[in-house]
């Protein structure tokens, strides 16, 4: 059993921000990665909206920067995964990781979110197949092929617009007539001669045997079903919170995001949270950053008041 003051689950810039303030406030902060060292924004090619960037960076630029500046203070990132938490009774609460038992006085979750799939037949078995969720990590496999995107928010357009460089062609298939996605990267996929659009159109089956062939779709304006042939089908409907370790302990919303109060602490003292575990609406590299850091503030509060 290893006795930490602070431990912080998560690696991506919610974790690592907040691992940055409690380092400075020499708390001597241990991070546990999570299975994606750098979480979501390490596998995202472009950010053109983190302040201070105007050239635009690439995630794991962004990433790489921030760890090395919270290690500058003390940090210790551990590459494992959390696979229990006993946060009764506590402090010390109790985690369990792959490698070692721990009790901490303090603990930040920022344990993010992950890729939400569709739920259609194919889909599971083609990951890896032609099924991907990440354009970034993928799409250089798709060089002069022809691909799909399905959803119709940022991250659509922008992992879309991402595999123009390789692929020799891009449908876009969203269920409404209307992007959600914003109007810089609506009016960037516009000006692209290899983006198209399928409007009304939901996926109901990936087909393939073996590999990916084609997307059975259906319009549901009409009802009409018809096949698409492609070899790539990129998923971006959306994300759910990675919080399965925290049921029955920590108060969520419907949908499984912590529930936060003003200072970050969750319903019970002395944990706190931040980034996109307990954020459905925001979102962003710079407001995960920002609740990194007032977590962080808070934790550091918290444990003075209680010395
Ligand atoms: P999102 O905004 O929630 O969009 C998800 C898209 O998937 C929506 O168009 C939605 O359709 C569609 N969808 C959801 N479930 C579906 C289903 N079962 N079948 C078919 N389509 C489905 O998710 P996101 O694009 O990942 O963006 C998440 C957040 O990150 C947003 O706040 C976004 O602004 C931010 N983000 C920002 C940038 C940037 O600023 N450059 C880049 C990436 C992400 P409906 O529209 O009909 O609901």
């Amino acid at each position: 059993m290893t006795k930490e003051k602070v431990i912080i689950i998560g690696s991506g810039p919610a974790g690592l921000t907040a691992a940055l303030y409690t380092a400075r406030a020499d708390l001597r902060p241990l991070v546990i990665s999570g299975n994606q060292l750098g979480g979501q924004i390490s596998i995202t090619s472009e950010v053109e909206n983190y302040p201070g960037f105007p050239d635009g960076a690439t995630g794991p630029e962004l990433i790489e920067k921030i760890q090395k500046q919270a290690e500058k203070f003390g940090t210790r990132v551990l590459i494992d995964e959390v696979t229990e938490v006993d946060l009764r009774g506590g402090p010390p609460f109790r985690l369990k990781t792959h490698a070692e038992s721990y009790e901490t006085e303090g603990l930040i979750i920022a344990s993010g979110s992950s890729p939400r799939r569709l739920g259609v037949p194919g889909e599971e078995q083609l990951i890896g197949r032609g099924v991907s969720f990440c354009a970034t990590c993928d799409g250089f496999f798709f060089r002069g092929k022809d691909v799909v995107v399905i959803g119709g928010g940022d991250s659509a357009l922008e992992e879309g617009l991402f595999l123009t460089k390789f692929a020799t062609r891009v449908r876009v298939i969203h269920r409404r007539d209307e992007l959600r996605a914003g109007e810089t990267l609506k009016k960037r996929a516009a000006a692209n001669d290899k983006v198209s659009f399928i409007w009304d159109s939901v996926v109901e089956e990936v087909r393939g045997n073996g590999k990916v062939e084609g997307v059975r779709i259906k319009n549901v304006k009409t009802g009409a079903a018809s096949e698409l042939q492609t070899d790539g089908v990129f998923i971006f409907v959306g994300h759910y919170p990675n919080s399965e370790l925290f049921k029955g302990q920590l108060t969520m919303d419907d949908h499984g995001y912590l529930i936060a109060d003003r200072l970050m602490m969750t319903s019970v003292p002395g944990v706190f949270a931040a980034g996109e575990i307990q954020d459905p609406v925001f979102r962003q590299m710079a407001s995960s950053v920002g609740q990194g850091c007032a977590a962080a503030i808070s934790l550091e509060r918290w444990l003075a008041a209680r010395e």
